[in-house]
């Protein structure tokens, strides 16, 4: 840890136009996202509820999971479309509902997994809708994860981030108040920003190749989120660039860091 202090320090004073490394305490800074949940833990697995709870434990700003549609439209929490050998759009949850997660919970629902971050309101959600624009399940995924999260009053713990544009843009249009986020990183802020596109989430190869993003972005009012910091050289660039949240599966380590930054 110390070395990536160093790390900082330096960063910070060759990077002062960046902002962020000299920001008062009582500004948040950059925050932290954990990907997938805290699957890194004891007990858990990635978009397990397990993983969503340990993130909320945890106290950091939110905990990132993957939403897909079976083919009978019942919205699951899983990265891949693969589930346990079965494609998760082209197959019906009954066959898949009881299938184990790597720590024993069940395949969670959206539903399932909302209601258990409903009991942690200071956590935000950061949904991952994996549809794509091809797919007529694209549409029908959006409309009732909307009508879900309406319905169970949780639009102001919710933000949205997808690979696809047309994704993002829908949820811009329809839910106006929340943060979205486009993931796949081919467009600059102003960009995004004339699509309606509130936010960036890139990788973090992205802003390394273009670091006046981040400057860009906040000087358009949108924040830069950035995937998936792990490494300590990377971490240290971010926070030195100043982007407002890292999402990381090392959440808890992540979160030290940035409180021993402020701490200096
Ligand atoms: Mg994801």
């Amino acid at each position: 840890m110390n070395k990536i202090i160093l790390l900082l320090s330096a960063a910070c004073a060759i990077m002062p136009l960046f902002g962020g490394c000299n920001a008062p305490k009582e500004e948040p800074g950059t925050q932290v996202i954990a990907h997938r949940g805290y699957w890194d833990s004891e007990g858990s697995a990635q978009n397990s509820i397990a993983s969503l709870q340990k993130a909320g434990e945890i106290g950091v700003y939110g905990s990132e999971f993957d939403v897909n549609l079976t083919s009978d439209s019942v919205l699951v929490v899983n990265h891949d479309n693969d589930f346990k050998g079965y494609p998760v759009q082209q197959t019906a949850y009954s066959i898949i509902k009881d299938s184990l997660l790597s720590n024993g919970e069940k395949l969670p629902t959206l539903e399932e997994y909302l209601q258990a971050g409903k009991e942690m309101p200071a956590l935000k959600m950061i949904f991952e809708l994996k549809t794509d624009a091809e797919s007529p399940q694209e549409a029908v995924a959006i409309a009732q994860s909307l009508k879900m999260i309406k319905e169970m009053g949780m639009e102001q713990q919710v933000e949205f981030i997808s690979f696809s544009l047309n994704a993002c843009k829908e949820f811009a249009r329809l839910m106006p108040d929340n943060e979205v986020a486009y993931l796949g990183g081919k467009y600059s802020p102003k960009e995004l920003k004339e699509m309606g596109i509130t936010a960036l989430d890139y990788h973090y190869s992205n802003f390394q190749e273009h670091p006046e993003w981040v400057k860009e972005a906040h000087e358009f009012g949108m924040k830069v989120n950035v995937w998936t910091v792990n490494k300590e050289e990377v971490i240290a660039e971010m926070i030195a660039l100043g982007v407002d949240y890292i999402t990381t599966d090392k959440p808890e380590e992540v979160a030290a860091l940035i409180t021993d930054l402020h701490l200096q």
